[in-house]
């Protein structure tokens, strides 16, 4: 932050060394210094809509209309942004993506899931159902860091597992079934949590699309929803009922029942207390997407900020994008590798001292790497004014 010390302590006994420090003129930088991949930028009109409605909303009962409203407000706005087919539900529920891997286990999987894994969120999917007794050993398809792998199909699984977008790695993945997989009933299953407001998609492609708040939408950690198609609303009604017979294997707690989970959201609800401004930021957020055109806006609004930064990397004398396939580049999330002349922790602790913070790589991925969360709140001016604050930076330190 401008006007902090230029000498951070961060601990007892680490200090940023004073060599580091470069001071990036007022003019160079972003009026919004917010860049992460997840925590990302909230926007000040969602914190203000919280303002102007905190008596009425903020600590009141989760089963009264007022919060009920809201609820309602976002299970049609993410109607209206994905344009859900006839017959597609919005559940939501508390406990985050990480949940809903969990809730996919018990309530979803069959007997056998196939996962495309490329990165550290699609592989904790997979170790997930690994790790579920009631599921068979899982399939899994596997490439490197940096690009993507759709899973093959199988004859002896019931659901196909990908990530639309890996934020691990800045890798946008395509949404389509898996030839075969809707003859043989099986579900398909995606992550969208860092792709969903931000990346197209035909959600005639997927029976569950799930994702978190704190990415794309721009608000807090903590809930989780999913689009659910007819197909996917039937097998977990039909697990949940097998799981209640005498003998069954399968224990089902409530929480990770989705069926419990999407009769409460039909009623405007979750099944346990939710955060009610967290619902209120994302309900203001949907309805910005949507008052300023919905999903072919925010696609074309993110696709515009990873292209400035794609581009001036491919022109950079120090950096280039990580994902070497153009198609798999993601427009959410970009990920930047830094030649081994130059420190990117250096360059991400320069940034940060001056206001830009959280632009970091994945640090199990562990490249020399800085990672740029592109997200519809972010201002396509501001990523343009963060390319040449890295210049800047770099040319100093
Ligand atoms: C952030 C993220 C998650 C985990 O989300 P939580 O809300 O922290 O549980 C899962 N998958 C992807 C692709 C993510 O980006």
């Amino acid at each position: 932050m401008r006007g902090h010390p230029r000498q951070q302590s961060i601990g007892v006994d680490m200090v940023f060394p004073m060599t580091n420090t470069v001071e990036i003129p007022d003019a160079l930088l972003p009026e919004d210094g917010r860049f992460g991949s997840g925590p990302s930028k909230i926007r000040r009109a969602q914190i203000e809509s919280l303002e102007s409605e905190w008596k009425t909303l903020l600590g009141t009962s989760h089963r009264q209309q007022p919060v009920r409203q809201v609820v309602a407000s976002i299970r049609t706005g993410l109607a209206e942004l994905f344009s859900l087919p006839e017959g597609y539900e919005v559940a939501l529920g508390n406990g985050g993506a990480s949940a809903f891997w969990s809730i996919a286990c018990a309530s979803l999987i069959e007997h056998k899931a196939a996962f495309g894994v490329y990165g550290s969120f699609s592989r904790k999917f997979a170790q997930e159902a690994a790790g579920a007794p009631f599921i068979d050993e899982t399939v899994v398809f596997e490439s490197d860091p940096g690009t993507y792998r759709i899973p093959d199909f199988r004859e002896d699984v019931d659901a196909y597992c990908w990530a639309h977008n890996e934020t691990s790695t800045g890798v946008a993945a395509p949404i389509m079934r898996v030839a075969g997989s809707a003859a043989q009933g099986a579900l398909t299953i995606i992550d969208g949590t860092s792709a969903a407001g931000a990346l197209g998609i035909d959600i005639t492609q997927a029976d569950v699309y799930y994702f978190s708040p704190q990415k794309a939408f721009g608000a807090d950690g903590g809930l989780w929803f999913a689009l659910l198609s007819p197909a996917a609303i039937e097998r977990a009604a039909r697990i949940e009922a097998e799981a209640k017979r005498p003998g069954s294997k399968r224990w089902i707690p409530s929480f990770l029942s989705l069926s419990t989970a999407l009769s409460n959201s039909r009623k405007e609800q979750t099944l346990n207390t939710p955060s009610v401004s967290n619902l209120a930021l994302m309900s203001q957020q949907i309805a910005w997407m949507n008052d300023n055109g919905g999903m072919q806006w925010t696609q074309a609004r993110c696709s515009e900020s990873a292209a400035k930064l794609y581009s001036w990397a491919e022109r950079s004398s120090f950096a280039s994008p990580f994902v070497k396939d153009e198609q798999a580049r993601s427009n959410s999330v970009v990920t930047i590798d830094i030649d081994d002349r130059h420190s990117a922790d250096q360059i991400i602790a320069a940034l940060r001292e001056n206001g830009i913070v959280d632009t970091a790589g994945y640090r199990k991925l562990g490249r020399n790497q800085l990672r740029v969360g592109v997200f519809p709140s972010v201002e396509p001016s501001d990523v343009e004014k963060l390319t040449q604050c890295i210049d800047y930076v770099v040319d100093r330190l």
